[in-house]
């Protein structure tokens, strides 16, 4: 037990840290209340998905439709995993936010961005039943090496916090794949084919697993990780991320 001056403490360390420091946005740079790294404009400024969305990829549709839709991609790929949800497009803010997270190590900028991700985790299609883990897309180890930490771990150990669903770690990347942002979808999957493996001990089975990673782009990776999860009995697997590019 922590005695009960603790929490007197820390309110007066965080006092005396926003004098030295004044709170402020990460993006415009006004002044923000204490403990917020995004002000109210910049936030208003997060590009929402609109529109009707695919209900396995969460792509929007433009034109006018009623009912729950597929989109043509998805109904050629079969995905291993049951849906992924964003609720946000990877730009503006959204995007800056990531980038600073995972390039410049900004992380103290996880709560906004794991705030994003609890929005996602509110959509009905991942309620319905609602998860049992938390599972982080892992990184190789030494991509981790290199930039000091997993984002999507770093992610989902936030909104474990926040939600009370349990994390498990139960991935990891055993193949150094090279970046793949240059890569297209079939070079993707040939790139990503045996990248990632169940650690040992750790039951999935009949599980209702939530992968979480800071973006989806193309899907193969969130593939590849359900893949796995199915493969080692997960009853289903689905995915959120904080924005879909
Ligand atoms: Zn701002
Ligand atoms: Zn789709």
């Amino acid at each position: 037990m922590l005695p009960p001056l603790f929490p007197l403490l820390r309110r007066a360390g965080t006092a005396v840290l926003d004098l030295l420091y004044p709170p402020h946005c990460a993006i415009c740079r006004a002044a923000t209340p204490s403990g917020e790294h995004l002000c109210a404009a910049c936030r208003a400024q997060a590009p929402a998905l609109k529109g009707t969305l695919c209900a396995v990829c969460s792509t929007p549709f433009s034109g006018q439709i009623s009912g729950p839709f597929v989109c043509s991609s998805c109904l050629e790929r079969h995905f291993a995993f049951t849906c992924a949800v964003s609720r946000y497009r990877s730009a503006g803010p959204v995007r800056e936010l990531v980038h600073r997270l995972k390039y410049q190590r900004a992380v103290h900028l996880r709560g906004v961005l794991a705030g994003w991700l609890a929005e996602a985790l509110g959509d009905p299609r991942l309620q319905d039943p609602p998860p049992d883990r938390l599972v982080p897309v892992p990184l190789h180890p030494a991509r981790q090496r290199e930039r000091g930490f997993n984002q999507a771990r770093l992610l989902a150990e936030t909104l474990s916090r926040r939600s009370g669903i349990p994390l498990s770690d139960c991935l990891r990347r055993v193949r150094f794949t090279p970046s793949q942002t240059r890569l297209d979808r079939k070079e993707r999957m040939e790139n990503l084919r045996d990248a990632f493996q169940l650690r040992q001990n750790c039951p999935v089975r009949n599980l209702h697993l939530l992968l979480i990673d800071d973006v989806l782009t193309t899907g193969s990776t969130v593939d590849a990780c359900a893949r796995v999860l199915r493969e080692a009995g997960a009853a289903s697997v689905r995915v959120a991320t904080v924005a879909r590019a």
